[in-house]
C-alpha cells in the first residue's frame, strides 16, 4: 500500500513543479495550486550549475534546457579592467555529453517545467491558495480561496522564501533576514566573445555575464547595501549604469552602453533563511526556498529545491510509513541545504568586510565539491 496516494503541492515555482513531476512519476495523484493567475516567473536569467543540471536531468527536462538555454564548460574570472585572473573548470556532473553549467532565462525554464507538470497529469489550479489546512489523523483537509475543499495524504509546501504556509504551520518559524547585499540583473545581447560565464571583480561591486541563448546573455551585479532600501523603477537604469562605471573591461563596458529600459532590469535585496529541523509536521512538509533560501553566491538555490523534490519522491516510494519517508527526506536534505545556505551567507560577509580572499576561495572550492557529491 503506497504511503501517499494523493498530494497537494502549494506553489508552482521550480521546487513545486519538480515535486509535482516526480510524484506523478511515482504514481501519486497530484493537485498543484499557484497563487499567481498568470503563473509568471520574475527575474532575468538563472545559472544552472553542474549539480542542478544533473537534478534537472533526473526530472527529465535536460534536452529542453540544452536547446532553449545555453550550456557551456568553465568560468572565466577577470579584473574590472579585463585582465584575466583565472579560468575555472566546471565538472560535467550531468553526463559526459552535457556541459558543466548553463544559463537560461527564468521564464523559459519556468515554461519548460510548467509544460512537464501538466503533461504528466498534475491538476494545476492558478490564482489559488490555501485558506485553511486542517491536519487530521489520516489526512489533511485543505480549503482554497475559491471555497473548494480537498483531502490529501500529503501537502508539499513550496511557496518560496516568504512562505505564508510555513508561518501558518510553524507559527514560530524564523523570518528571512537581510544579508547586506543586493543583486542587479538584466538581459542584453550576447557578443560573440562571451562563450561561458565571465566574472569581473571590481573594488566595490562584482559583475558577471552568463549566456542564456545563442543571442542573449544576462548581466548580474552584486552590490553591498548596508540597509535594505527600495529602488524605484525609474531609478533602475541610471543606478545600474552608475555601478557599471568602474568596469573598463570590454564586455561590461559594452553592456553599460546597450542597457536600456527594454533590458528587463531587476534589483533584488538578498535575504536568507534556514528553517530549523524538522521541515515537516504531521502530513505537511516544506521544500525549496520555503525551507532553505540562500543568497546566489553559489548559484545553487534553485538546484537545492529540485533535489528536494527528487529525494522526497524517492523516499515516498521506499518507506513503509509517511513519518519514515519524511524523516529520511529530512536526514538526506539537511546537511546539503544547510551547507549551501551557510556558505553562501559567509561568502557575502567576506565580500562586505573585505575579508580573506583565501577563505573565500576555500569556501567556494569546498562547496563545489560537496554539491558535486551524490545527493
Ligand atoms: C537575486 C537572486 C539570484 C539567484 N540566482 C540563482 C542562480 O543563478 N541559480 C540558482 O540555482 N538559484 C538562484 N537563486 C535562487 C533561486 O531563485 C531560488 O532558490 C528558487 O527560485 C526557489 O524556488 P522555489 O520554487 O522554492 O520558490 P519560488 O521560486 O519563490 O516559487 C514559489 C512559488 O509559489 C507561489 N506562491 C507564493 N505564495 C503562494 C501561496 N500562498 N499559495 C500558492 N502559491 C504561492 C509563487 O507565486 C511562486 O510561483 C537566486 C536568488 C536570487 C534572490
Amino acid at each position: 500500500m503506497p504511503v501517499v496516494r494523493k498530494a497537494l503541492v502549494i506553489g508552482g515555482g521550480f521546487a513545486g513543479t519538480c515535486s509535482a513531476i516526480q510524484m506523478r512519476k511515482a504514481g501519486i495523484e497530484v493537485d498543484l495550486v499557484e497563487i499567481d493567475p498568470g503563473w509568471r516567473s520574475y527575474g532575468a536569467g538563472i545559472t544552472l550549475n553542474g549539480a542542478t543540471l544533473r537534478a534537472l536531468g533526473e526530472v527529465g527536462v535536460l534536452a529542453q534546457i540544452m536547446t532553449q538555454g545555453a550550456c557551456c564548460d568553465g568560468v572565466e574570472i577577470f579584473t574590472a579592467h579585463g585582465h584575466k585572473l583565472a579560468e575555472l573548470p566546471t565538472p560535467r556532473l550531468a553526463g559526459p555529453d552535457v556541459p558543466g553549467g548553463a544559463g537560461i532565462l527564468r521564464p523559459v525554464l519556468a515554461r519548460i517545467l510548467a509544460e512537464a507538470t501538466r503533461s504528466l497529469g498534475t491538476h494545476v489550479r492558478l490564482g489559488c491558495h490555501a485558506t485553511s489546512i486542517d491536519q487530521q489523523q489520516d489526512l489533511v483537509e485543505v480549503t482554497l480561496n475559491d471555497g473548494t475543499r480537498g483531502s490529501y495524504d500529503l501537502v508539499v509546501v513550496a511557496d518560496g522564501v516568504r512562505s505564508r504556509t510555513r508561518d501558518q504551520i510553524f507559527p514560530g518559524a524564523p523570518k528571512p533576514f537581510y544579508t547586506g547585499q543586493g543583486v542587479w540583473r538584466a538581459v542584453v545581447p550576447r557578443p560573440s566573445e562571451v562563450q561561458r560565464p565571465c566574472l569581473y571583480m571590481g573594488a566595490r561591486v562584482k559583475a558577471g555575464v552568463n549566456p542564456v541563448s545563442s543571442t542573449e546573455m544576462y548581466l548580474f551585479l552584486t552590490e553591498d547595501r548596508p540597509t535594505n532600501t527600495h529602488v524605484d523603477d525609474v531609478e533602475l537604469l541610471p543606478q545600474l549604469r552608475t555601478l557599471l562605471a568602474e568596469f573598463s573591461a570590454a564586455v561590461p563596458a559594452q553592456v553599460r552602453e546597450v542597457l536600456s529600459c527594454e533590458s528587463h532590469i531587476v534589483f533584488r535585496p538578498l535575504d536568507a533563511l534556514l528553517m530549523p529541523q524538522p521541515w515537516y509536521l504531521g502530513r505537511v512538509v516544506l521544500i525549496g526556498d520555503a525551507a532553505h533560501s540562500s543568497t546566489p553566491h553559489l548559484a545553487a538555490g534553485a538546484g537545492m529545491g529540485v533535489e528536494d523534490a527528487i529525494v522526497l519522491a524517492q523516499e515516498l516510494q521506499k518507506a513503509v510509513s509517511l513519518e519514515q519517508a519524511l524523516a529520511d527526506f529530512q536526514r538526506r536534505r539537511w546537511p546539503r541545504c544547510r551547507l549551501v545556505v551557510e556558505n553562501s551567507v559567509r561568502l557575502g560577509e567576506i565580500e562586505q568586510t573585505g575579508g580573506s580572499k583565501e577563505e573565500h576561495a576555500n569556501i567556494m572550492r569546498a562547496s563545489m565539491m560537496a554539491m558535486a557529491a551524490p545527493y
